[in-house]
């Protein structure tokens, strides 16, 4: 495979980052990861808008113009081949010299590597069709998750104790509310409505999210932005999670409780039609 390394392809086996980069010391570095169907990219500005976000929310300098972000993406999809998969970026506060708290100068160059993952069939997932197990686990986050961070100890550690109770994935509960996945936005569906919780600093802002919603308004769904308890999910007639790689997928179990009866949705099933369709028509 070949790798992006702050400005050079190079195999995946020589590329190197300093054992000194705050990303590496303290998480102190941001990600997006973009998919790629049919060789191409899906929400590319979206993701590109989130990344300026994170960049400025922690003070650090955007090495990297869009279109240069754009041609780095392409060209390890062309060189890697990818015909379905993901791209992966992350930009690093980089290597300051001494560990140290304190942020080291502005004018510091971040460290930023990029890759690809190759997910043969990523659209066509079969589990899709039979939706997800979720248990929930209390969310112990920081109160900064509108900041993609590579901070993600706490969702690995959800994620696993998901796979040990037999699940597929985790919802965060927090305050008696569920406030999204491990990696990814969680929805129920309830009187033919879309309920997904509101944007704060509480919840990354999936752009995924963002475009699944605004469909569902262009479709005429009714959609209703606020949170809600484990409770009203297991009652609920679909839920569902978003994420730039699962795009929409059905959940049909929550803390061993059936929803929908156990069966992946109408909801659920139209909104990841509309969102593939819709998702590929701007993909670039
Ligand atoms: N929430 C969390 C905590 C995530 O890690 C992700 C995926 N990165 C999402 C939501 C979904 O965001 P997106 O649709 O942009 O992939």
């Amino acid at each position: 495979r070949t790798v992006y390394v702050n400005g050079e392809y190079l195999p995946e086996d020589q590329a190197t980052v300093s054992i000194f980069d705050r990303g590496f010391l303290m998480a102190d570095a941001v990600y997006e990861v973009v998919s790629v169907l049919d060789g191409k990219l899906l929400d590319f500005a979206g993701h590109m808008a989130r990344l300026t976000r994170s960049l400025e929310a922690l003070e650090m300098d955007n090495p990297l113009s869009e279109d240069e972000y754009l041609d780095a993406h392409r060209q390890l999809v062309e060189r890697n081949g990818i015909t379905d998969g993901l791209v992966y970026l992350q930009v690093s506060r980089g290597n300051p010299g001494d560990r140290d708290f304190a942020y080291p100068p502005k004018g510091t160059v971040p460290t930023t590597v990029m890759f690809t993952q190759a997910k043969p069939g990523l659209a066509d997932a079969p589990a899709a069709r039979t939706g997800w197990k979720i248990v929930s686990v209390e969310d112990q986050r920081w109160g900064r998750r509108d900041i993609k961070t590579v901070q993600l100890l706490y969702p690995s550690m959800a994620k696993m104790e998901a796979k040990a109770r037999g699940a597929d994935d985790a919802w965060l509960i927090e305050d008696g509310k569920v406030t999204e996945g491990t990696s990814n936005n969680a929805y129920i569906v309830k009187d033919g409505k879309i309920i997904t919780r509101e944007l704060s600093h509480d919840i990354l802002h999936g752009i995924t999210r963002a475009a699944v919603l605004r469909f569902a308004r262009e479709a005429q769904m009714q959609v209703e932005e606020r949170s809600f308890t484990l409770a009203e999910a297991q009652a609920a007639a679909e839920a569902f999670v978003t994420s730039a790689s699962a795009f929409v997928m059905p959940v049909v179990e929550i803390d061993g409780t059936s929803v929908g009866g156990g069966k992946v949705g109408p909801v659920a099933t139209r909104l990841r039609e509309i969102y593939l369709e819709e998702s590929r028509k701007t993909a670039i």
